[in-house]
């Protein structure tokens, strides 16, 4: 463990499970996970990925010679998805957005047995506060921390859930508490635009949410989360606390080019 307290290591894929046609879970096994038990399930990781032609995870590493840096592994952000130490497995679920992007492409065609790299911070980690109702805004790539928020709320609580996917094969069962609604969007997009956005903010225009306690979620594509979060923190004047947003990706861009306008938009409002 370094000194920010990230554990990271090489684990190996052991298991491939089509959720549905577009989404993949990833069972990962290894030996050194045990500090991972001690992370909170929804939270955020890093992955590491060998690029092509490459047999083994090459962790960034600034000592490294430059003649070696095309066999570097390619850094993505994920979801902890859960973990089983008895049978020392990791869970990530995949959005299958085609092979042009490497980690999606490693989570359709990598081997039983490829390697991967995998870093956490090790600590707790609370995912939503303790309020009375949320709103819940995220597209296919926020379903596992979704699912984790989902899971962590009391059961009293209510609020408004909206999940876009590109097709109905992709709605999936969520535990939740009985107040919580949940509304799929399905939107086939080929391009970036904020149909997302759109529903959500017509939904909440009408129902109203001038509630006591609140907090909203979002995490989807970058043009959604800027519609977004203009619509919380500036036209209905939320709070910077009760409003937690972050673009997950941005259409057309690679996670690690679009991290500083990802990062910007989020400090934005
Ligand atoms: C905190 C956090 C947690 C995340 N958790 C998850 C998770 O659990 N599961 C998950 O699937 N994703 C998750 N993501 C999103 C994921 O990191 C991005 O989708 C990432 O860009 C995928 O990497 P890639 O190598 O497949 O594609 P990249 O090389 O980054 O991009 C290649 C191309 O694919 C496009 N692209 C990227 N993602 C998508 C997408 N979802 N749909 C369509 N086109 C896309 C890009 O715009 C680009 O044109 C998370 C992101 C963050 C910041």
């Amino acid at each position: 463990m370094n000194k920010s307290n990230i554990h990271r290591t090489i684990m190996y894929l052991k298991k491939r499970e089509y959720i549905n046609s577009n989404y993949i879970k990833l069972t990962f096994t290894g030996t050194d996970i045990e500090p991972f038990s001690k992370c909170t399930v929804g939270a955020n990781n890093k992955i590491f990925i060998p690029p092509k032609g490459v047999e083994e995870v090459i962790f960034p590493n600034n000592n490294l010679k430059d003649e070696l840096e095309e066999t570097i592994a390619i850094r993505r952000t994920y979801t902890h998805a859960g973990m089983d130490l008895r049978k020392k497995e990791m869970y990530v679920e995949f959005v299958a957005h085609g092979v042009e992007g490497p980690a999606s492409d490693y989570a359709i065609n990598a081997p039983i047995g490829a390697p991967i790299g995998l870093a956490m911070k090790i600590k707790e980690t609370e995912l939503a506060p303790d309020v009375n109702s949320y709103y819940i805004i995220g597209d296919a790539t926020a379903i596992p921390v979704i699912k984790a928020i989902l899971k962590s709320l009391k059961a009293d609580v209510n609020g408004e859930v909206f999940i876009e996917v590109s097709s109905q094969e992709d709605y999936q069962s969520l535990n939740k508490p009985e107040g919580i609604n949940i509304h799929w969007i399905v939107n086939n997009k080929t391009a970036e635009d904020t149909v997302l956005a759109d529903k959500a903010i017509t939904y909440l225009e009408a129902i109203g949410t001038d509630v006591t306690t609140r907090f909203a979620f979002i995490a989807c594509e970058f043009s959604n989360v800027r519609k977004l979060r203009n619509y919380f923190r500036k036209v209905k004047n939320w709070e910077r606390e009760e409003v937690s947003a972050y673009s997950y990706w941005k259409y057309g861009v690679a996670e690690t080019k679009s991290e500083k306008e990802r990062r910007e938009e989020k400090n934005r409002l």
